[in-house]
């Protein structure tokens, strides 16, 4: 059976490249090799949820190098800090690694998990992987693993693989952290919109049903009534 290693950027995205390349006959071995991850902690949480992504589909699994300083790791993109152009700079030194350890262990064919993420620039990863296999003499193996998205999102909830909350570098934490608080404001100015809504519709009724009250006519009472009551059910149905 040909051997092919695949690196892993995290437990989840590992899960459907190793199945369907075991699917097509091909025997892999894991490899964590991910120094963009940051803080440590997430970096450490990442690695001992492929070590349990891999206990579980019973995967070998390999692991070199430790999360860089952010700082250390900002500095090594050269000023490069815009996501997408950031992004190559860091797949390039993890599809190298990963392809020159296929050729000094014999492995037949290299691949990565990162192809598997639809929020990864995919193209990019394969052009670098393509790239680093032609500088060592590798094999690279492009799939587009994507087509699985949502049954490794399911396997990965149903084995209750630690699911990240942001891509790997610091950058991509403070975009996140950024994207949540908006979201959050978001939800606060609809509920608060909704909530006046609500309190003024209220008023309107409150009012109307003063002046059914007040008015001195008995038939007009009745029909201001009905309007009132109409009006009621109308913005009832109308809310969200
Ligand atoms: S966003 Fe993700 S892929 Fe891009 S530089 Fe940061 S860790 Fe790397």
């Amino acid at each position: 059976m040909p051997r092919i290693l695949l690196h892993v950027c995290c437990g989840p995205c590992s899960l459907m490249p190793i199945v369907h390349l075991r699917d097509e006959g091909w025997e892999p071995t894991a490899f964590f090799f991910n120094p963009n991850i940051h803080p440590e902690n997430e970096w450490l949480k990442r690695r001992d949820a492929m070590r349990e992504a891999a206990m579980r589909l019973n995967v070998p699994l390999l692991e070199e190098g430790s999360p860089l300083n952010p700082g250390q790791w900002v500095r090594s993109l050269h000023g490069v800090v815009l996501q997408g152009a950031r992004c190559r700079l860091c797949y390039r030194p993890r599809m190298e690694r990963t392809a020159a350890l296929a050729v000094e262990q014999g492995f037949d064919a290299f691949t990565t998990s990162l192809l598997y993420s639809r929020y990864q620039h995919h193209e990019t990863i394969a052009e670098e992987a393509a790239k680093a296999a032609q500088t060592c003499g590798a094999t690279f193996l492009y799939r587009d693993f994507r087509t699985w998205w949502w049954e490794g999102i399911a396997m990965s909830k149903e084995l209750g693989i630690y699911r990240q909350k942001w891509c790997g570098c610091i950058l991509s934490m403070k975009d996140a952290l950024t994207q949540q608080k908006e979201d959050k404001a978001r939800k606060a100015a609809q509920k608060a919109e909704r909530a006046a809504r609500l309190a003024k519709e209220e008023e309107e009724l409150r009012l109307k049903k003063e002046a059914v009250a007040a008015h001195p006519n008995k038939r007009a009472r009745k029909a201001l009534a009905r309007q009132a009551a109409q009006s009621a059910a109308n913005s009832k149905g109308t809310l969200p």
